[in-house]
C-alpha cells in the first residue's frame, strides 16, 4: 500500500530510522566529503556536490510527492531551471507561456539566449500550440497558474501535442506545490520548483528542484547537475524537509483564507479586477478541478491607480510587503517594480501586469485580521484622489 501525500509528507515508505539511532528528525549530514572503506569501495556518497544524505532524503520525499523517480535538490529554483536549459544547444528552441515568473524570463533571454538557444513567446492557454512549433523546437516551458497574471493551462492537453511531435513538456509547479497538482501524471516530462516557497513554507530557506520519471533524462540532468553544481547544502535541505512536513495543514489553510480574501476583493468598491482561479468565473477554473486538487493561494488583483497601490503597500500591517510567496506569512508584491522589474515594459503591457497591480501571497494568519488589514490600508488609500 502506498502512503497517502499527507503521511508522505512525514515518512518515506521503507527507510529504516533505526539507521540513524532512531531520530525522528533526519540528521544533516554537514560533511562535504565522504571517506572510502577500501579502494573502489563507496558508501554511496563521495562527495556532497554530488550526493549528500540529507539532501538525498529531502530529493526521495520531492521525488514521492511529484510522482516522480527522481528528484534533484538544487540552490534555488532559479538554479534549478538554469539546469534543466542546460539540456538545450546552440540552435535549439524553446517555446515558452509569455506570462513566467521575471527572472526565468531573465534567464532565458540574458543568459540563455546569448548561449544560442533560441526562445518565442505565446499566451500558451489559449493559442494554437501545434502551430507555433517549429523544426528546431525541442521544448515547451510554462507555469500553470502563471506568475503572477494566473493563466490556467489544460497539461493534460498541451502534453499531448508535445509528445505527439517528440518534445518535452517543463511545468514551472510552484504556485501549485506537489500538494495540490502534479504535473507528471498530467503528462509532464520535467517538474520544476522554487523550493523556496510553498515547499519551504516559512520564508527561511532559498531552494529548487527538478522531478522526473523518465531514467534517461534524469541520468542527463544528473550528469548536468554534478556539472554546474549548485546542489543544496545539507541544512538548508534539513529546513525544506522540515517545512515539508507541515505542507498539507499549510496548503489547506492558505487555500481556505485565500478564497475569503478573493471573496473580499470582488466585493470592495477600490478593486478594479482580481485574478483568482478559485472564482467561478476565472476562465481556468472548470480546468484547475480536472487537473489540481485546490487552487492555491495566490491571488492578483488592481486597484485604481499607482498612487493608491503605493498606498495601499504603505498601509497593510499584518500583510508584508516583500518579494517571494508561500509562507506562512501573507505577503505582497508589486510585481512591476520587484518580481517582474527585468521584463521590458512592452512585455509587461502586454500580460496586462500593470503599475495598479499587486500580488498577494496568503498565508495561514487568521483571516479576519488580513481581511481587515486590506480593508484599513484601502480605507487609508481612498483618501488620495484617483488619478
Ligand atoms: N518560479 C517561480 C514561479 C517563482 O515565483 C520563482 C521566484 O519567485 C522562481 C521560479 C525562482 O525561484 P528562486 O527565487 O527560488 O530562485
Amino acid at each position: 500500500m502506498e502512503y497517502s501525500l499527507e503521511t508522505r509528507c512525514q515518512h518515506l515508505q521503507n527507510d529504516d530510522i533505526n539507521e540513524h539511532f532512531g531520530a525522528v528528525s533526519y540528521p544533516i549530514y554537514m560533511s562535504s566529503t565522504f571517506a572510502h572503506k577500501g579502494f573502489g569501495e563507496s558508501s554511496g556518497y563521495d562527495y556532497s556536490r554530488l550526493q549528500n544524505p540529507t539532501r538525498d532524503h529531502l530529493e526521495r520525499i520531492v521525488a514521492g510527492l511529484e510522482h516522480g523517480t527522481d528528484c534533484i535538490a538544487l540552490a534555488s529554483g532559479i538554479s534549478a531551471i538554469g539546469c534543466v536549459m542546460e539540456l538545450f544547444k546552440p540552435g535549439d528552441h524553446v517555446l515558452i507561456d509569455e506570462d513566467l515568473y521575471g527572472g526565468s524570463i531573465r534567464l532565458f533571454r540574458e543568459i540563455n539566449q546569448k548561449n544560442g538557444v533560441t526562445f518565442s513567446s505565446a499566451a500558451l492557454h489559449e493559442e494554437d500550440v501545434e502551430n507555433l512549433i517549429k523544426d528546431n523546437t525541442k521544448a515547451i516551458y510554462l507555469e500553470t497558474p502563471t506568475n503572477p497574471m494566473m493563466n490556467v493551462t489544460d497539461l493534460r492537453k498541451l502534453s499531448e501535442i508535445t509528445k505527439s511531435h517528440g518534445i518535452l513538456l517543463i511545468v514551472d509547479n510552484t504556485f501549485m506545490s506537489p500538494y495540490l497538482q502534479n504535473p507528471l501524471d498530467l503528462g509532464a516530462d520535467i517538474v520544476i520548483h522554487s523550493g523556496t516557497k510553498f515547499l519551504a513554507g516559512h520564508h527561511d530557506a532559498i531552494a529548487g528542484f527538478i522531478v522526473v520519471k523518465d531514467q534517461t533524462l534524469s541520468g542527463r540532468l544528473r550528469f548536468l547537475f554534478k556539472s554546474t553544481g549548485a546542489g543544496l547544502s545539507p541544512f538548508d535541505s534539513w529546513l525544506i524537509i522540515r517545512g515539508i512536513k507541515t505542507l498539507a495543514v499549510r496548503m489547506d489553510r492558505a487555500e481556505e483564507n485565500a478564497h475569503r480574501i478573493a471573496d473580499f476583493l470582488m466585493s470592495n468598491h477600490h478593486v478594479t479586477r482580481v485574478l483568482y482561479p478559485g472564482l467561478k468565473d476565472h476562465p481556468g477554473h472548470d480546468i484547475m478541478k480536472e487537473q489540481s486538487r485546490g487552487f492555491g493561494a495566490m491571488i492578483t488583483f488592481d486597484v485604481p491607480s499607482k498612487e493608491f497601490a503605493i498606498k495601499v503597500l504603505e498601509n497593510l500591517n499584518i500583510i508584508l510587503f516583500a518579494e517571494s510567496l508561500g509562507g506562512t506569512e501573507s505577503l505582497v508584491t508589486y510585481p512591476v517594480t520587484q518580481t517582474h522589474a527585468d521584463v521590458p515594459a512592452e512585455i509587461l503591457e502586454k500580460n496586462g501586469i500593470h503599475e495598479t497591480t499587486l500580488r498577494l501571497s496568503i498565508g495561514i494568519e487568521n483571516v479576519d485580521d488580513l481581511i481587515e488589514d486590506l480593508r484599513h490600508a484601502f480605507d487609508e488609500a481612498g483618501k488620495i484622489s484617483y488619478s
